[in-house]
């Protein structure tokens, strides 16, 4: 597959983490969650991954990223994740942001812009903000295609399957730019 010249400057051995994190969006799709995906890397290797799963744990807080922060603390045995680095397929959201920032999450790289909450940028940027006490430097639009594909293909999916309007259970769409 052909690269933009913007990914062709990234790291190779970021764009396999991210494709991992891939692999996780998928596992949500497969019961039918929206299909975001996360991985936590440590010192080179991978130590916790997570995918959105906020209907069947009927969390709310269940976020890819979340869940992948959680998995990576108690692999690690430590409540803070300095020499860490998430990876997640879609722009993180407000909570996110500040569990990433909580988390002390050394480096954040992010797929698909989400314009509808995505809180590094898009909507706001809670890393931007000097007054968090954060240290994570932040990189975005990481295979943003491919992330943003996997999105619009699960939705076009449910519509497609959809017979009527949609009902109070129905996952929010998260329309990309
Ligand atoms: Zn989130």
């Amino acid at each position: 597959m052909a690269h933009s010249a913007a990914e062709q400057s990234v790291d190779e051995r970021e764009l396999a983490f991210m494709r991992l994190a891939l692999d996780q969006a998928r596992n949500a799709w497969v019961l039918g969650e929206v299909p975001v995906g996360a991985i936590v890397v440590h010192e080179g290797t991978v130590v916790a991954t997570g995918f959105n799963q906020p209907i069947g744990s009927c969390d709310p807080t269940a976020h890819a990223e979340v869940r992948a922060l959680r998995a990576a603390a108690e692999v690690l045995g430590n409540y803070r994740l300095n020499h860490c680095t998430l990876y997640v397929t879609l722009e993180p959201c407000a909570m996110c942001a500040g569990a990433i920032q909580h988390a002390r999450i050394a480096h954040l790289v992010w797929g698909a812009a989400d314009p509808k909450t995505g809180a590094c940028g898009s909507v706001i940027d809670l890393f931007a903000e000097a007054r968090l006490n954060h240290h994570a430097s932040v990189r975005g639009g990481v295979l943003a295609q491919e992330c943003g594909e996997l999105l619009a293909a699960f939705f076009a999916e449910r519509r497609s399957r959809r017979r009527g309007p949609p009902g109070p259970e129905e996952v929010e769409e998260i329309v990309l730019e």
